[in-house]
């Protein structure tokens, strides 16, 4: 036995290692909800003790987690807690965190049955479940990737892939050379990922035929252009500005009498599907060929977790498919025939609990007071003279701004200075705003009362200077 593995042996057989991040873990999760949600300036500047060269020699584990905890503690956000509304990040439900962390020990790869047969049985399970949340046809298949970024890019893959079949073209033999022509029909407020996902697979942004959005950011359906058999069109469930729902069911149901492939990217917004007071928001959904969404946003899963969904199960499977001498295909599930890689880790795990943990009246609750604390915020920002709020609340997103880009530019840095909460700035229709998203469990009626008082005090500083 080498000296190195002698030292590992002894560190799993002392759990010295294990108990100390037990204790940092635990420590961790004792302040977060109180400490401030961006770090401060010295732990900032504290970050330049990691940049050092790879030293000769190995050093104790001890020193290891000691150095990342003493420096990399503070220097994380707190989107943990319940007053971090920036990116529609979300927090993590604590059963979650534990399951991870079970899963983390059980370092399981769920690309084939027999390399992981328990993260196939929870991903089939799980993905019966999706299919059943969701209210999509019967043999939709599912896929568990790194985020709605990747599952974008499944579900336009597979989207190209059934086009091209359509014309008799593979693309996975003959690329995309000489190819007969996808359309993209898309938003003009289509999230940055999906052109990325276009540009990906060789799609090309410039071939993208965009529709106008109304007041909220939803495409005016009249304003499609005629659809067809080649043409991909992507709709979006929660406007990552206004979280506004695209009309699916008379848009999907014109784009079935043309025979188009419909989309949807639901990074967040796909769950409002699951709550009955909100539901109404995805009325048709389950007409679209394709859908994105994220466990890790308003789920509330740790990261990472996305998941994709075709309805078109031999599309999907083509698209991502490989195969090898050395693969062992089993009758039941081998989680790499629905995504991009072989390995990747088992994020099922946290997912599955989550959604036992909950059950679908906990996944009701959890997001409709995600939504009562947007409404919260709304109401209160509003009544604040040089606050106005720029859309309908429709799920978790609340758009404001003051009187002048100048103002509110001012205001959202002074916000964040302030350290009580944090959120960031977006563009509306030519405007700067600041851009709340409420997507924590841990949101209370209280953590939005202390947010609106933060930017009460923030526009009352940035006055204070102007007029100084
Ligand atoms: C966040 C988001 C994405 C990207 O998802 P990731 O999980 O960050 O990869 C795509 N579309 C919308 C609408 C989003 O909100």
């Amino acid at each position: 036995m080498s000296k190195l593995q002698q030292r590992m042996f002894l560190e799993i057989r002392n759990k010295e290692i294990f108990n100390q991040v037990q204790r940092y873990s635990f420590e961790y999760m004792e302040t977060i909800f109180e400490r401030n949600v961006f770090p401060t300036k010295k732990a900032l500047n504290d970050l330049s003790i990691f940049e050092e060269e790879l030293q000769e020699d190995s050093i104790s584990a001890k020193d290891v987690l000691e150095l990342l905890n003493t420096y990399g503690n503070p220097a994380t956000t707190a989107t943990l807690g319940g007053k971090y509304f920036g990116f529609v990040t979300g927090s993590a439900i604590p059963v979650g965190l534990a399951a991870k962390s079970l899963g983390t020990f059980w370092d399981q790869a769920p690309s084939m049955n027999v390399l992981s047969p328990v993260g196939s049985k929870l991903e089939s399970v799980v993905e019966e479940w999706l299919v059943d949340l969701f209210s999509l046809p019967s043999k939709t298949s599912v896929g568990f990737v790194s985020g709605t970024s990747a599952a974008n890019l499944c579900a336009l893959a597979a989207a190209r892939y059934h086009i091209l079949k359509k014309n008799n073209w593979d693309i996975n033999e003959k690329g995309l050379r000489n190819s007969p022509k996808i359309r993209i029909v898309t938003s003009k407020h289509a999230h940055s990922t999906v052109l990325k996902a276009i540009g990906i697979l060789g799609l090309g942004k410039e071939n993208i035929e965009w529709i106008d959005v109304d007041n909220q950011g939803r495409i005016i359906p009249e304003l499609i252009p005629p659809l067809d058999r080649n043409t991909i069109l992507i709709l979006q469930a929660g406007n990552v500005n206004s979280g506004a729902f695209d009309d699916f069911d008379l848009i999907c149901e014109k784009a079935n009498v043309a025979d188009a492939w419909v989309h949807i990217d639901g990074a967040f917004g796909l769950w409002a599907k699951a709550v009955k007071e909100l539901n109404y928001l995805t009325k048709g959904i389950e007409k679209a060929s394709s859908w994105a969404v994220d466990g890790h946003k308003t789920l509330n899963t740790p990261y990472d977790c996305g998941i994709v969904m075709c309805k078109d199960q031999e599309a999907i499977t083509s698209a991502l498919h490989m195969s090898g001498s050395y693969i062992v295909e089993s009758n039941q599930r081998d989680g790499m025939f629905y995504t991009p890689e072989m390995s990747r880790r088992a994020r099922i795990i946290e997912l599955w609990a989550i959604l036992k943990y909950l059950g679908k009246n906990g996944i009701d609750e959890l997001i409709l007071t995600m939504h009562l604390r947007a409404k919260q915020f709304a109401i209160a920002i509003s009544k604040i003279e040089g606050f106005y709020v720029e859309n309908e609340i429709v799920f978790n997103q609340v758009i404001v701004r003051c009187e002048t880009d100048e103002a509110t530019e001012q205001v959202m840095h002074t916000v964040q200075e302030l350290r009580e909460c944090w959120l960031g700035g977006s563009s509306w229709f030519g405007k700067k705003v600041m851009r709340m998203s409420v997507c924590s469990w841990a949101t209370t009626e209280e953590n939005i009362a202390k947010t609106v008082k933060s930017f009460q005090k923030a526009l009352a500083l940035v006055l204070t200077k102007t007029n100084a």
